[in-house]
């Protein structure tokens, strides 16, 4: 409120923010009436609250989310994906192909990738392809080729849904689902995934804010599902030397913000197989839970993202330099949880 603001233009205040159903408390600092009301949202559509006599200035409390801030909740929130866990003071490694292709192409990679160390595979069944005549994805068949790769392998893998009609039949199979870019402000998708129990990578979309990014993290949230983890990704930048510019400077921002583990991708982040090592390392140098890299048995044959994926000898060298960082930031490297 203003210093000279009024008894009853404080009691005005209060006496509105009731009538909104909100739990009110006033307070002074530094000599000024402070009224603190949280209105479940309605605050900003039903009142032009800084126009009223007497107040001063809208202080939003929690910027950039509820449930996902660390008001909400200090402790960092550790993700089980299968017997694996993200956050909490542990390196985890996603690695697998971009999409999966064949048989014989996902079981070459995923024997590669656990045999570096990497402790979830990835492999996507729907691809959001910017044109509609390139490869989409096998589909279910593809699902079904990664549930018997997790019998063979025991690792739990992570697939993305594109489709709220398709979150059952995704969550179905996969130890954890992913919303891509493409999909972080669609409302419908995110409320699916929301609805359901396994855990969520939210990507960052790729001009969306930190701010806009853990809005879509609230979406989820706000239908039960407390299990995800935010994924950095790149944003669309103006020089054309990598296929995005990847923003470190959210890694510590959001681990700041929010309670939630984060994640780095620096093979679609960067669309080149020469910078993924040196942005890996970064991610995890600056505080990332994980890094989730693009790996392929023969990266000139395949179908999508074949220039920015690591042949299987590039990703063990990797790993080996990834657990060096992760020692030195003080990280243990993850792997299944011994509960
Ligand atoms: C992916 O991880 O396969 C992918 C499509 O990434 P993004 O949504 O970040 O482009
Ligand atoms: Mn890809």
């Amino acid at each position: 409120m203003h210093a000279d603001a009024t008894t009853e233009e404080v009691a005005a205040i209060v006496q509105r923010l009731e009538s909104l159903g909100a739990d009110v408390q006033v307070t002074t600092e530094g000599g000024r009436v402070v009224v603190n009301g949280s209105t479940e949202g309605r605050l900003h559509t039903e009142a032009p609250w800084e126009d009223l006599p007497g107040v001063e200035r809208v202080v939003p409390v929690i910027p950039g989310g509820r449930r996902a801030g660390r008001r909400f909740r200090p402790e960092a929130t550790v993700v089980e994906v299968g017997q694996v866990e993200i956050g909490g003071g542990r390196l985890t490694v996603i690695a697998g192909p971009c999409a999966v292709e064949s048989r014989e192409q996902l079981l070459d990679a995923a024997e590669a990738v656990k045999g570096a160390g990497a402790h979830i595979l990835r492999g996507d069944a729907f691809k959001p392809r910017t044109s509609p005549y390139t490869f989409q994805g096998l589909g279910k068949a593809a699902l079904e080729l990664l549930a018997e790769t997790r019998e063979i392998t025991g690792l739990p893998f992570v697939a993305e849904v594109l489709d709220p009609r398709d979150v059952e039949l995704v969550a179905g199979y996969a130890d954890m689902v992913r919303i891509g870019t493409r999909n972080m402000s669609n409302h419908a998708l995110l409320r699916e995934v929301g609805l359901q129990p396994k855990p969520v990578q939210l990507k960052r979309g790729r001009a969306a804010t930190v701010d806009e990014w853990v809005d879509a993290a609230e979406h989820i949230l706000s239908q039960g599902n407390r299990q995800i983890v935010l994924v950095e990704r790149g944003v669309r930048g103006f020089d054309p030397s990598a296929r995005n510019t990847l923003d470190i400077t959210a890694v510590p921002v959001v681990k700041k913000r929010t309670h939630l583990p984060v994640m780095v991708d620096p093979s679609h982040a960067s669309g080149r197989r020469d910078l993924v090592g040196p942005l890996a390392k970064a991610a995890i140098a600056a505080g990332a839970d994980g890094v989730m890299i693009d790996v392929h048995p023969s990266p000139e044959t395949a179908l999508v993202d074949g220039p920015q994926a690591l042949r299987p000898e590039e990703f063990h060298k990797l790993m080996t330099e990834l657990r060096g960082v992760a020692a030195a930031v003080g990280l243990v490297v993850g792997g299944p949880s011994q509960s």
